[in-house]
């Protein structure tokens, strides 16, 4: 009985696949790839990089969400590295870099172990247990931070811009920054970064960084002729156009005689001066519009000496309203003097060629701005992402209320922790959690290498002086030594180690359990649609 085998295809030509240990080894250089590229960056004594993108727009950097995003990586498992940067900025703002670096090298180390034949499956299920016991661990060891311990809050805020361009100025952005938070910060210690304006203006240098009791809009006032300066401000807050003619309503009104017209006009001119007086009478002498004002308000607003700017975005208005105490007001005829907050002053400052209004002297404003400067818009945006940085560590140790020392302490902590824990365990998990524990070693490892030092010596040092009981161990980078980084004052959240444990395992399980990798051939041959929408495909365009 001979029977003919017919090859079966059950998928679409075209398309491709890899499996077993070629798929998993696959998917291991690409993520072992991704941490390679930002390692380097790690530390104070890391390096920048340069990014250059299609249209040519520089980007110098150090921080790994940055690069990565604008890296445009496209392999699957690659991209799946790349989300744990993005997790670990939405979560905490900081500490990308160690996250993405620890990923990198519990794959790595995964990789070993399955040469040695060791089932995927159960370096996943040691891999989870070591990191529930990091968790646990972590706990124990970080200390606590009081409410308004501000020297060691400082601490925090310098350690997250340590090898930035902000470095150099960091005592001062770090001191601007705490006292942002200490506005803004609400009775139960949380915060929402949303109330800390930044803004950010080339120009003069970092050590210019101020912060404004209050916002600053980049805008100016709608005419000229209003007052440049308006001191003991009244502030009104309209969301509504000023204006008659809705851009939202698309009426066609037909006039059939000229007297029409002239009526239809003039009672234009009624509703707008109706809202002015409105306003006017409110008492206000600041209109915020989130709308437009049109001339006939304009001149009204104008006569009446009253300084008026036109489509603020909403997100601003929100923060003038906390900043001022005002309220946002729908309807303008129901306009009344309770709904008016308060600024010392409304003023028109030129920044470069532009002019920007500062409402300053807020009483207890509930949103204020950070007014970063820079010599360069490249270093302007740098400091803007190192003072991100450092605001959502601070917050974060806020929230938490505990925080741990750097310098590679606290993952040399976990490291020695992790293989007392692996000696309780038999089988080969307990290889797993070796294998996790060695990972963990890559933070000071890295540190010692970005700074020149070499890593054996820094690493033998440091697992004696953690093996002495000393917890808070770590490195100094710039005296190439093995000290205390508490007093240092290398000082973290503990959320950045938490997050960082806890995304990097959970991606490195994901990508152990993956022993296939169907690509499909779809969609590249599709046509793509130039960005921004070409005219091709636009029917009834010409
Ligand atoms: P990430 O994106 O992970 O935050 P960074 O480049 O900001 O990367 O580096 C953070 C690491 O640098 C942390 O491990 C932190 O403890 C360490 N670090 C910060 N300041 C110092 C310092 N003065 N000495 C040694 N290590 C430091
Ligand atoms: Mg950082």
């Amino acid at each position: 009985m001979t029977q003919q085998t017919q090859p079966i295809f059950i998928m679409a030509e075209g398309n491709t696949r890899t499996y077993g240990k070629d798929a998993q080894r696959n998917n291991i250089m690409a993520a072992k790839l991704v941490a390679e590229t930002v390692r380097t960056t790690l530390g104070p004594k890391g390096m920048d990089k340069m990014l250059v993108d299609s249209i040519g727009d520089i980007t110098v950097t150090n921080d790994g969400v940055t690069i990565l995003n604008e890296m445009q990586i496209e392999h699957p498992t690659a991209k799946m590295i790349v989300e744990v940067a993005k997790t670990q900025e939405d979560q905490v703002g900081d500490g990308t870099t160690t996250a993405v670096i620890l990923a990198g090298e519990l794959l790595k180390n995964a990789e070993r172990l399955l040469e040695q034949e060791i089932h995927p499956t159960v370096i996943v299920k040691g891999y989870r247990m070591a990191a529930a016991h990091a968790q646990k661990k972590l706990l124990e060891i970080a200390d606590d931070l009081k409410k308004n311990d501000v020297v060691t809050l400082k601490k925090i805020a310098t350690t997250a811009m340590a090898g930035k361009s902000a470095e150099a100025s960091g005592e001062i952005l770090g001191g601007l920054l705490i006292q942002a938070v200490n506005q803004v910060v609400e009775d139960d210690s949380s915060v929402d970064l949303d109330n800390i304006k930044i803004e950010k203006k080339v120009g003069g240098g970092i050590e210019e960084s101020e912060l404004i009791k209050g916002i600053v809009l980049d805008k100016e006032r709608v005419l000229e002729s209003m007052p440049k300066k308006v001191e003991k401000a009244k502030v009104a807050l309209v969301n509504t156009a000023l204006e008659v003619k809705s851009s939202e309503t698309d009426a066609k009104i037909q006039i059939t005689d000229p007297n029409q017209l002239q009526a239809f006009v003039e009672q234009e001119e009624k509703i707008i001066k109706e809202m002015c007086d409105k306003i006017i009478e409110s008492g206000a002498n600041v209109v915020f519009c989130q709308k437009g004002i049109d001339d006939i308000a304009q001149y009204y607003l104008a006569k009446a000496g009253i300084y008026a700017v036109r489509r603020v975005k909403k997100s601003d208005m929100e923060k003038l309203a906390k900043a001022t105490g005002a309220k946002l007001v729908t309807k303008v005829d129901e306009l009344s003097k309770d709904d008016l907050g308060n600024a010392g002053k409304v003023e028109a400052i030129k920044q470069g060629d532009d002019d920007m209004t500062y409402v300053t002297e807020c009483k207890n404003p509930k949103a204020v701005t950070l007014f970063l400067r820079g010599g360069t818009q490249h270093v302007v945006d740098e400091v803007e992402r190192a003072v991100k940085d450092a605001l959502g560590d601070v917050v974060s140790a806020l929230q938490v209320g505990k925080v741990v020392a750097g310098a590679g302490a606290t993952e040399m902590e976990l490291a020695k922790a992790l293989r007392e824990y692996a000696t309780t365990l038999s089988g080969r998990e307990q290889l797993a959690v070796q294998a996790f524990a060695d990972a963990m070693e890559i933070v000071p490892r890295t540190l010692a290498e970005n700074a020149g030092l070499d890593p054996i010596d820094m690493l033998t040092e440091l697992k004696a002086k953690h093996d002495g009981n000393n917890k808070w161990a770590g490195i100094d980078v710039f005296k190439g030594k093995v000290v205390d980084a508490w007093k240092m004052g290398v000082i973290e959240p503990l959320k950045i180690k938490t997050q960082a444990v806890k995304s990097a395992s959970e991606v490195a399980e994901l990508i152990l359990r993956i022993d296939d990798v169907i690509a499909g051939s779809g969609g590249s041959k599709e046509p793509q649609m130039p960005p921004g929408g070409g005219m091709g495909g636009m029917p009834g365009m010409m």
